[in-house]
């Protein structure tokens, strides 16, 4: 049953779908997705919810929150292993990233939700005071991919919830089963029916009946720039208030100062990090001159040592991709990209022999592409990076913010006045300098430019699921306010 509304799995009343596993191309499940209808009773359980939820102190939903983050860890086991089943990603990343992640950020978010940031209470016009309230929105509706489905859930449900509101979250069609997890254990945790309920199923029909939901106040959504344009706009319609964490194409940039070896380990993790199937991929390596080719020759060389294979095994560094297309549209990049002229350092290709079933890509390293061409400027979404030359910084700064993306960036070096330089004027939701990928509950994660807008994780999370309300009390006794002298006068 792939649906978990109102505080118990149901069967969907919508078409079917077959997981296939992407190790191996064979199918694994018969997935029953959601109809309209089911989406119109889990927005009815979350608004059933929503009194009693909201109605708690702070306090009481951090408890909730921190028996959440206990229950998963319970859990670890079974959440890690199903992870890697249903994505293809190896079990290392699993079991020390994806399910660490998540139930730090549910012990996050249950502090977080007892400190709501505001203004202070005071006499700002005169004699009567104001105060300020965060209130929850009401109705999330969410919708998430498939690159981190455990922990993408969690960075839309936890801060949701944290806050007050209850929520309704269609992950990806093709990786519900962590998400329903989630679910299933917040109920054992003692999270009240409704307060958290999954709807599985395509985006053209599931999430899109959800987005224009008029019982959903917000939504909040993590996917391709394309489909979030496409969810602004739906959005519009009931006018409400709209989350986007879109696409990446982050530029790690070397400077000839840099530690080397640093640099060309960083990129290699940076770049194949869940097969690069990460937002925050390094992607773009712009390296300066002097350490071009010794950086490209390292960089080459690691990637060769890569041990691409089954996911399970936890020797294994680089897992399968998602699925058997998604893999060949990055092969498809990679193999236009040489027919213009560009040189393929490391990989390249596709594994053959016992890998040939699964939907598996070596690490790849290409040099010579232009800058204006499409594996440059696009999303590969794969364990692809591109490395391109520069001679100046401002080259560098300028060739850095030079796509319509801005969601995050590395620069590597060991100049101060370089490193300030770069967290300023590079045009991203997150600068690492002289790391990549690294994040933490406490810090926000977001983009600039057509990566989108609002922020997962840390407190900024939590007050993009909040209204701020005013309020103001009149401490004047008798029937004068002061300021209505100035609209009419009370002449008798
Ligand atoms: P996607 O946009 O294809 O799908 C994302 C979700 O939207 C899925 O649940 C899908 O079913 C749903 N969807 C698709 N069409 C829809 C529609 N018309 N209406 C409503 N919902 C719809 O993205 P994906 O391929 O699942 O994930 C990869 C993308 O996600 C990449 O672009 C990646 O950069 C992005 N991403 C961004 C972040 C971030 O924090 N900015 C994090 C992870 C992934």
């Amino acid at each position: 049953m792939h649906q978990y509304i109102a505080g118990e799995y149901r069967d969907g009343r919508g078409p079917s779908g077959t997981r296939i596993d992407p190790a191996t191309g064979e199918a694994a499940e018969t997935l029953r997705y959601a109809s309209p209808a089911d989406v119109d009773d889990a927005v009815a359980a979350a608004t059933a919810a929503l009194p009693a939820w909201s109605g708690l102190t702070p306090g009481e939903r951090a408890d909730a929150l921190l028996r959440l983050a206990a229950e998963l860890d319970r859990r670890a086991d079974e959440l890690a292993a199903v992870e890697t089943a249903q994505t293809g990603k190896t079990i290392r990343m699993s079991t020390e990233f994806d399910v660490p992640g998540t139930i730090d950020n549910a012990a996050f978010f249950a502090g977080a939700a007892r400190q709501l940031q505001g203004l202070a209470a005071g006499e700002y016009a005169g004699r009567a005071t104001s105060l300020v309230r965060r209130e929850p929105v009401g109705v999330v509706g969410s919708i998430a991919p498939w690159n981190y489905p455990l922990q993408m859930a969690g960075w839309k449900i936890l801060p949701a919830v944290a806050a007050g509101n209850t929520i309704v979250l269609k992950p990806s069609e093709l990786t519900p089963g962590t998400t329903l997890l989630l679910a299933e254990a917040a109920a054992a945790a003692g999270l009240p029916d409704g307060v958290i309920n999954v709807v599985t199923g395509p985006g053209p029909s599931v999430g899109e009946h959800l987005v224009r939901h008029p019982g959903v106040a917000m939504t909040s959504f993590t996917g391709s720039t394309a489909v979030g344009r496409r969810i602004m706009a739906l959005a519009a319609e009931t006018a409400k208030r709209v989350h986007l964490e879109l696409g990446g194409k982050a530029p790690f940039v070397v400077f000839d100062d840099a530690d080397l070896e640093a640099a060309a380990r960083g990129a290699v993790a940076g770049a194949i990090i869940n097969g690069g199937q990460d937002c925050t991929a390094a992607t773009r390596a712009y390296v300066q001159r002097p350490l071009f080719a010794a950086f490209t020759a390292r960089v080459a060389e690691l990637m060769d040592q890569v041990v691409v294979g089954d996911p399970t095994d936890p020797e294994t560094d680089l897992g399968a991709l998602i699925t058997h297309a998604h893999r060949d549209k990055v092969a498809g990049f990679v193999d236009r990209a040489r027919a213009a002229g560009a040189r393929v350092l490391a990989g390249g290709a596709a594994p053959d022999g016992a890998l040939a079933a699964g939907a598996f890509y070596r690490p790849t390293l290409v040099v010579d592409a232009a800058q204006d061409s499409e594996i440059v400027q696009r999303e590969v979404f794969g364990p692809v990076l591109v490395a391109l030359p520069f001679d100046t910084d401002d080259e560098a700064i300028a060739l850095a913010n030079d796509t319509p993306y801005g969601l995050a960036a590395s620069a590597w070096t060991t100049s101060l006045a370089r490193s300030l330089r770069a967290s300023e004027e590079i045009q991203a939701g997150c600068v690492w300098l002289n790391d990549h990928i690294t994040i933490t509950s406490e810090m926000p994660h977001g983009g600039y430019k057509a990566s989108g807008f609002g922020k997962d994780m840390s407190a900024y999370s939590l007050e993009e699921y909040t209204n701020v309300k005013h309020v103001l009390a009149s401490r004047e006794s008798g029937p004068e306010r002061p300021w209505h002298d100035t609209v009419f006068r009370v002449r008798r």
